[in-house]
């Protein structure tokens, strides 16, 4: 899962930064309203954690009186970018809250808030965006529940790190869908983190020694599917 972190505050955006990418996200943190619309504008999230208060960056001068994260957000949804949006807001009034919602966030936190709280709501969140009521996913005897972590085949727990973890999560949204090593790469790595050359051969095989040699298949050239390829979903148009 590829998360931007749109946060001003240093230490707020750091710790926040750093225990997202202990679950096994991958971040990218930008700190102000222009970077983050450069960023939406041009790269593909799984989740958005936007704080309301924001400074405007460098905007062309004239431009952004409506700035900030509620600036960022209406831009975003104005493109027709449905990317889950969760606001973060430190201040406690009722109308900012609403104005978030309004223009088009999936929820809201306010701070400061609990990491475990804020994880609960992105999983409510990712599942909504999804189509998907149930929790778990699940697809050839292996089940995973992304809110705890577990996995299981034919009913047995199967321990797997954070990062193999986020391999198979990433495989099992869309069983059929080919995943190339490049996009695996995107969900495990963040921004300045230097990817471990062959770390996804690394984790494909560990994935395969805990849940079957046949779970994972490979498309020479082209990438990593469980299930049919083609099957459930629409292969990514990607770019545009
Ligand atoms: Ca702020």
């Amino acid at each position: 899962m590829r998360l931007l972190l749109v946060e001003d505050d240093p230490m707020i955006g750091e710790s926040l930064r750093n225990a997202l990418r202990l679950e096994g996200f991958a971040v990218d943190w930008v700190r102000d309203a222009t970077a983050a619309d450069g960023t939406l504008a041009s790269e593909r999230f799984d989740l958005v954690l936007l704080d309301l208060g924001l400074p405007p960056g460098r905007a062309p001068a004239g431009e952004g009186t409506d700035a900030g994260g509620l600036g960022v957000l209406r831009a975003l949804r104005a493109r027709h970018d449905s990317t889950p949006v969760i606001v973060l807001t430190a201040r406690d009034g009722v109308g900012d809250r609403v104005a978030g919602l309004d223009a088009g966030a999936d929820d809201y936190l306010v701070k400061p808030f609990e990491l475990d709280e804020l994880s609960a709501r992105m999983r409510a969140v990712l599942r909504r965006h999804s189509g998907r009521a149930q929790p778990l996913l699940s697809h050839g005897g292996v089940t995973i529940d992304p809110a705890t972590r577990q996995v299981t085949r034919d009913g047995v727990p199967v321990l797997l790190s954070a990062r193999e973890f986020a391999v198979l999560e990433a495989l099992m949204l869309r069983p059929g869908a080919l995943l190339s090593r490049a996009q695996l790469e995107d969900r495990l790595y963040g921004w300045g983190e230097e990817i471990e050359s062959n770390a996804v051969s690394v984790y494909i095989h560990q994935l395969r020694r805990k849940l079957g040699a046949d779970f994972i298949q490979n498309m020479r050239g082209v990438g990593y599917y469980v299930g049919t390829p083609g099957g459930s979903a629409t292969p990514q148009a990607g770019g545009a």
